[in-house]
């Protein structure tokens, strides 16, 4: 019995600590992500010392039925993990890498806006950068909120962030020296969709980011515009993003920005229904909308 029982401690130890490590990633892509983490782990628990107990035991007192049934347990949990590493690996790769450039004024504002449509690019093997023009200083403590924009673009797994330090909702007086770090990203990124507040947008900041985006990008192919809290209700989105499987990455990034957690546009209630609406408008389950300022076709891809 003892080598079964080794084997049986195994495969659940390797179950519980893959679960574990892989508990973003299946809070991402598996529909109800904590019972399918709750079932390994609570499998786990019991089948260890279950399994310990059966490699330890005298052979002559372990019941021939609790071998068959840990084993078959064992078995069911192993093909489970066995199949969330292997979707967590695809062999697959878009026909096209795509660069993707988004900027947002305040360090909240990628989260908020295209969370979904970032975490959905950058997990399909799309080069996602992003660049937040302030630390946002005037709505909370600059550095934490600093921290928060790298924390937020982690857990969306983009390959990078920076963020500049303009002057929290005085960007308007900034625009010309906006144009040029832009310029400079657009020159070294080379972006292929560039992504920018809309011009329908009431804050003063993100009003002066899409005109020095516009500016910095006159010469790029695709700009679209992503929807902030403080749209106006002139923004009309025609291009969207089907986020269905990425409405919970959303909602976990814009929870690692705690500094504004009292904001109501912080609730995952309210974030989920955004999406629903976008959603309802382009015919899925949720999306994103965007504007677009224009759309090369080779450019946006299978975006
Ligand atoms: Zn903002």
């Amino acid at each position: 019995m003892l080598w079964l029982g080794i084997v049986l401690t195994s495969a659940f130890g390797i179950l519980l600590i893959g679960a574990i490590f892989q508990a973003g990633w299946i809070q991402r892509h598996i529909k109800h992500p904590r019972t399918v983490v709750g079932l390994i782990v609570l499998g786990s628990i019991v089948a260890i010392p279950a399994s310990l107990a059966i490699a330890l035991a005298d052979p002559e007192h372990v019941l021939p039925w609790a071998q068959y049934v840990i084993g078959g347990v064992a078995i069911v949990f192993v093909g489970l993990i066995s199949m969330v590493f292997m979707l967590r690996h695809p062999n697959l790769a878009p026909s096209k890498v795509r660069r993707v450039l988004a900027i947002g004024a305040h360090p909240d504002d990628l989260e908020l806006a295209c969370g979904g449509s970032l975490a959905r690019f950058a997990d399909e093997g799309h080069e996602v950068m992003a660049i937040v023009m302030s630390q946002g200083d005037n709505g909370g403590d600059g550095d934490i909120r600093r921290r928060e924009a790298l924390a937020g673009a982690e857990s969306l797994e983009i390959a990078g962030i920076s963020v500049q330090d303009f002057t929290d909702t005085a960007m308007s007086t900034e625009i010309d020296r906006m144009v040029k770090v832009i310029e400079l990203a657009v020159d070294l990124f080379r972006p292929d969709v560039i992504l920018t507040h809309s011009a329908h947008d009431q804050h003063q900041d993100h009003h002066a980011v899409h005109l020095a985006t516009m500016r910095a990008g006159r010469r790029s192919s695709t700009i679209l515009c992503f929807e902030s809290p403080s749209a106006t209700k002139e923004f009309a989105p025609s291009y969207f993003v089907d986020i269905s499987s990425y409405v919970d990455a959303k909602v976990a990034a814009v929870k690692r920005h705690k500094n504004q957690s009292g904001k109501p546009y912080m609730g995952a209630e309210v974030l989920r229904g955004a999406a629903v609406f976008r959603g309802s408008q382009a015919r899925t389950e949720h999306a994103e909308g965007f504007e677009v300022m224009r759309a090369l076709s080779s450019g946006v891809g299978d975006l």
